[in-house]
């Protein structure tokens, strides 16, 4: 165990926005498409490129949604779920939200008519990954407490998404930032084995996930998917995606299995959490965080990152700052509080 730097909690935010922005323009595409796609592009060529209809660097909703969770939490100098659905039903209702998930939504529309934060969420079966791809800010703000870390991304992800598999899922990934901001290496065994017991909690059927993904991290991507697929936990047939569709549990998993087979390369784990195909910007900003936050800034490819932006707002300069700004309250000021 070590204390975290500031160096780490930027590298998670950058790393989650530079992840997203990667996997954005091939989002919903199949595996053959996004497999030639990370070979020209990360393997290959420059790391980055444009949607059609985007400027370079333009990352979505995970990491919108994600760096409004700070920008609360920076605002209050605590996690205050009112003030969070307050600025998600905003963010929606100005249109600035990029590929938006249908849930999220939803739950935004019901927000901004005035239904509490704990009733706006989708209801079961509803399983989407909307409320873990922006729970990582949740692992900087309570890494030194992990039962306020398992209630916070549990009420953050109630926003918008009220079935457990959800909450489990969104106490993985920032249950993950968390743990990686203090090992000095991973041990994907011990790793997995707390997350699974974090999010058992909640759900005795993602910590069975979680456990059995520690068998899974060693094989080679097709094989690991395979394993996936076959416990289940792929959802292959929710809608028309192709690919690993927006499931919760399919999607953390393939986050948590990019980052631990390749735990020291930010670049190798981006291009496992997209040539997967199907929902990629948001494994890929999953994964980041949690690489991130783990490398820290300086192991991440700052030419990339430098062109960062969320339609002309919020570039790399500024949400470097904003990590910082939280760093300061969490680490250095010692201010934040448990969150019951
Ligand atoms: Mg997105």
């Amino acid at each position: 165990m070590k204390p975290p730097d500031s160096g780490q909690f930027i590298g998670s935010l950058i790393g989650q926005c530079l992840g997203d922005a990667m996997g954005f323009p091939v989002e919903g595409q199949n595996y053959q498409v996004c497999r030639d796609y990370v070979r020209e592009l990360i393997e290959e060529g420059p790391g980055l490129k444009a949607r059609p209809g985007f400027v370079l660097g333009q990352y979505s909703d995970d990491s919108q949604l994600a760096r409004e969770l700070i920008l609360s939490y920076v605002a209050r100098k605590r996690f205050d779920p009112v003030d969070y659905a307050a600025r998600i039903a905003d963010l929606f209702s100005r249109g600035r939200v990029i590929g938006g998930g249908l849930s999220t939504w939803e739950a935004a529309i019901r927000l901004a008519r005035g239904d509490p934060w704990d009733q706006a969420g989708a209801p079961s079966p509803s399983a989407g990954n909307g409320s873990a791809m922006r729970a990582g800010p949740i692992g900087l703000m309570f890494f030194d407490d992990f039962k306020s870390l398992v209630n916070a991304a549990q009420d953050q992800g109630m926003i918008t998404h009220k079935d457990i598999r959800c909450s489990a899922g969104a106490v993985a990934i920032a249950g993950a930032v968390g743990l990686a901001l203090e090992q000095k290496e991973i041990d994907s065994v011990n790793f997995l084995t707390e997350i699974a017991k974090l999010s058992a909690v909640i759900d005795p059927a993602a910590g069975t996930a979680f456990t059995a993904l520690i068998d899974w991290v060693d094989l080679d991507p097709g094989e690991a998917l395979k394993a996936i697929v076959l416990a289940g936990y792929a959802m292959g047939s929710m809608d028309n995606w192709q690919g690993l569709t927006p499931f919760v549990t399919g999607s953390v998993l393939w986050s948590l299995y990019s980052f631990l087979h390749t735990p020291h390369s930010f670049l190798d784990t981006m291009a496992t959490a997209i040539e997967v195909g199907g929902d990629v910007d948001t494994t890929a900003a999953m994964a980041g965080a949690i690489s991130g936050a783990y490398l820290g800034i300086e192991n991440l490819p700052q030419n990339l990152a430098e062109h960062l932006t969320d339609q002309g707002e919020w570039g790399y300069e500024d949400l470097i700052q904003l990590a910082v700004t939280l760093y300061e309250i969490k680490v250095q000021l010692g201010i934040s509080e448990p969150y019951p």
